[in-house]
């Protein structure tokens, strides 16, 4: 069994094909500045230890996806002989609405459903939407399953997805929260609950560290709340993004500082977050160099970071009367012993006991990181989106 799993974004598109019973990764990729000069693919064909790097002409994802097909197909380093090996295609959307509490087999009244919802991820969904498109039209008569970002989170109650605002902001503009990176919540708090050996009842945290990030609160495997909202900037603070924020300051900044709806949206979006507050990167790492340098707005960046995930963690603890673990994951939640150390400072009361060696070791896979006698069992897990895409693509075709 092999499914390819496409994920299109607006001028970039990543892709693997892979087992999704065993996980056996067989290829993968990314293709870069789709529709922009200077377009590449990258292309990784683990099991042969190859990589390449093709500067090729993409005008459009039409050209980008048969690029990657051909890649695949390629008699000297592909993966298969032919497209027909290729069971189904299963594709990441980022926005299912309300529509979409699962996974889906794509036909003419799902791509109805996702048209109507690109106007909440306008960003995200169109690029999905074509992802689709081209691949029934590079490959007809195969199947096409689309799973989301936001159907993991279907399961809150209204009063965790409502926003206090007129009712009918929520009944005519669908405007509630939706949350995001549901298919790492899906899969983190999967493994975790196997890890406590699936108790009748489980209260999980998991908090996805990444350039986005989101924390969620799953109880007995279903999603209780989770931190970003409408769109991926609520919640924690990441890499560009302001998360939480008063909301009249967004009014009050944009009118002294006259700025556009799209100026102010990219300043929140693009130029907030540890970029804002650090000022001279967005990605972690520098934050950390900077701090143990004493930049006193690394330090401070880092602090902030911290301390509103730690706030989140709080929160989700007292919304499911407790927790069991707390599970870290994402580029930063996989590799930052610093962040999770600082995370679960002062956590101690709800039953937290970091393994501080073990958190500062660098381990792959899966590991326990806090010590045996620990009421609460903080995991570090690394997430595998596609691996969930995959199995829910496999699930639906052989239905
Ligand atoms: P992601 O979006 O999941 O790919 O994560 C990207 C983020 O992970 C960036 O902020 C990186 O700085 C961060 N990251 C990756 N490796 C490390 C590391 N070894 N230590 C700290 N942060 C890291």
């Amino acid at each position: 069994m092999k499914i390819l799993v496409i994920n299109c974004g607006s001028s970039s598109l990543k892709y693997q094909l892979l087992n999704p019973q065993t996980g056996e990764l067989f290829a993968k990729g990314l293709c870069e500045r789709i529709g922009i000069e200077g377009s590449k693919m990258e292309y990784e064909n683990p099991a042969k230890d190859f990589e390449i790097t093709l500067e090729h002409a993409m005008p459009t994802h039409k050209e980008a996806l048969n690029l990657v097909i051909s890649a695949i197909v390629n008699p000297e380093y592909g993966v298969i002989k032919s497209v027909e090996e290729i069971d189904a295609i299963g594709h990441r959307v980022v926005h299912g609405g309300e529509e979409f509490a699962t996974s889906v087999l794509v036909d003419d009244a799902v791509m109805g459903g996702l048209e109507a919802n690109s106007e909440l991820a306008p960003l995200h969904n169109p690029a999905n939407i074509l992802g689709i498109k081209t691949m029934q039209e590079l490959m007809p008569g195969k199947a096409n399953v689309a799973v989301f970002d936001t159907a993991f989170h279907q399961t809150m109650p209204a009063e965790a997805y409502m926003y206090a605002l007129p009712y009918e902001d929520y009944t005519e503009l669908k405007v509630r929260k939706y949350g995001f990176h549901g298919t790492s919540h899906k899969f983190v708090s999967g493994v975790a609950q196997e890890l406590l050996g699936n108790p009748a009842e489980s209260k999980i945290i998991v908090c996805h560290l990444g350039n986005g990030g989101s924390i969620s609160a799953v109880k007995n495997g279903k999603c209780i709340d989770t931190s970003m909202g409408l769109t991926p900037l609520q919640g924690i603070m990441m890499g560009t993004r302001c998360g939480d924020i008063d909301p009249a300051a967004v009014l009050f900044i944009k009118n002294k500082r006259g700025l556009s709806d799209k100026e102010m949206d990219a300043r929140l979006n693009k130029q907030s977050g540890i970029l804002g507050v650090f000022g001279k990167s967005s990605d972690c790492r520098d934050m950390e160099i900077g701090a143990v340098e004493g930049d006193a707005r690394a330090l401070l960046a880092e602090e902030m970071f911290a301390y509103k995930i730690r706030g989140y963690v709080g929160n989700y603890a007292a919304q499911m009367g407790g927790v069991d673990a707390i599970c870290f994951t994402g580029g930063i939640g996989e590799n930052s012993g610093k962040v999770r150390a600082m995370v679960l400072k002062g956590l101690e009361f709800l039953g937290v006991d970091l393994d501080e060696e073990l958190n500062s070791k660098r381990q792959k896979g899966n590991v326990v990181l806090s010590k045996p006698e620990s009421k609460v069992t903080v995991f570090k897990i690394p997430t595998n989106e596609e691996l969930v895409i995959a199995r829910d693509t496999y699930e639906i075709v052989n239905k």
